[in-house]
């Protein structure tokens, strides 16, 4: 596909191998594995003398248009395909490190990605130094002799800290580091991490790229190198975290409508978290934005606008929090986000109740916190909803 059409045309465009059929819209190639015409091509294939399909653990035509699709989007070399977006990151880490390395990660990560480092790497003796998203000097100075890979994820959640990509990768590149960025709540729509100077981008697929809540996936992309001989790809096919190609079907037809869709999430968000910065009942918002956030000038410099995810803390702690979510009749009580429609929860006890209350007052998650990931719904009808229980 030629690199001079505009991404909504390359969403629609690219990754399209029609088969014999010439059907219009994608085939879904549901098959564990593909035949061969005789023992010599089955000996080729599995030699690697001989491109080609062999089993659905390794590759799938339906997994590969949507590795190619999201590539293109992402200004990507190559995409890995996983099942979640934790296997995207399990498979980075698995394929690029060794017991005995070292990993420096934003403060502010999803719980699970946290977990991952601080619970499970830890056993195979990969340590994690948490520094924080915003400060660039903490990152430098947190360098060991054994440090391989810096992990950030910007904006984070649920305070929607940004952290400067462009910053972190020249000290990444000077130190001879990965520099990784989980790009999950901007996707390619908003903000292209590998062309500020990241190496490898993750996505949870689950989120915003199919964008309807329906399906679980993930990617992982960076360069031909990196992913192919760095051993990401070699981790995958051998522990087989592979995405099935029911769910790349799913996302691939969801990255069709990525674009209007996340600018309309935004342009919602940004909407919402007007009202909200203005209700006397909202004590702070994080938004990037607005022009109170703090890193609004560099949000504006690297990402094209503020994103779906509004958080809000409001007067009276906790119960008040309470009063709101379930005085909602509209927005969903659930954690996902990235849906059409709209998700409301209360990080102190769901997403970050694992976590210690100092640890959590030291993260900025206080009692009276609440996230919005905001969906398509119209946004007066969204204020209606949040009002009911802002007011009482
Ligand atoms: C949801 C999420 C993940 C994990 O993705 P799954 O598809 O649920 O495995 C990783 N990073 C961020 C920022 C997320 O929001």
């Amino acid at each position: 596909m030629s690199d001079h059409l505009q991404p909504e045309t390359l969403a629609l465009h690219t990754g399209i191998h029609r088969s014999q059929f010439n059907e219009h819209s994608e085939a879904m190639y549901l098959t564990s594995s593909f035949v061969f015409d005789s023992a010599a091509q089955a000996a080729a294939r599995f030699s690697g003398d001989e491109p080609g399909n062999i089993y659905s653990r390794f590759t799938n035509p339906t997994v590969t248009a949507f590795e190619e699709r999201l590539a293109v989007l992402e200004g990507a070399e190559t995409c890995i395909a996983t099942s979640s977006g934790m296997s995207a990151i399990l498979a980075c880490v698995m394929g690029l490190l060794s017991a005995g390395d070292h990993i420096i990660a934003s403060r502010s990560l999803f719980g699970a990605t946290v977990n991952l480092f601080n619970n499970i790497l830890k056993k195979f003796n990969i340590e994690t130094t948490f520094v924080a998203a915003t400060d660039v000097h903490s990152w430098q100075a947190a360098i060991q002799t054994n440090t391989k890979l810096f992990f950030l994820e910007t904006p984070s959640n649920p305070l929607t800290e940004v952290s400067d990509i462009s910053a972190l990768a020249e000290i990444a590149k000077k130190s001879n580091l990965w520099l990784v960025v989980d790009n999950c709540f901007c996707t390619p729509v908003l903000q292209k991490p590998l062309e500020l100077g990241a190496d490898i981008v993750i996505h949870s697929a689950t989120k915003y790229l199919d964008g309807q809540g329906r399906v679980l996936g993930g990617a992982v992309l960076g360069k031909r190198d990196v992913l192919m001989e760095g051993g990401i790809y070699g981790f995958l096919r051998t522990a087989g975290p592979t995405l099935s190609a029911f769910n790349a079907w799913v996302i691939l037809k969801g990255l069709e409508t990525l674009k209007i869709r996340v600018e309309t999430h935004s342009r919602n968000a940004l909407q919402l978290a007007q009202w909200l910065e203005s209700h006397p009942n909202v004590l702070r918002i994080f938004y990037p934005g607005l022009m109170s956030h703090p890193q609004y000038e560099l949000a504006k410099q690297q990402q094209k606008s503020g994103g779906g995810i509004v958080s809000f803390e409001v007067k009276g702690g906790k119960e008040a929090a309470w009063r709101v979510i379930d005085s909602t009749r509209l927005i969903s009580i659930t954690a996902n986000l990235g849906d059409t429609k709209s998700t409301l929860t209360h990080p102190a006890t769901t997403t970050h109740a694992r976590i210690s209350q100092e640890a959590r007052d030291a993260a900025g998650i206080s009692d009276g916190l609440l996230r919005i990931a905001v969906g398509l719904e119209s946004v007066q009808d969204l204020q209606t909803d949040l009002a009911r229980g802002l007011a009482l």
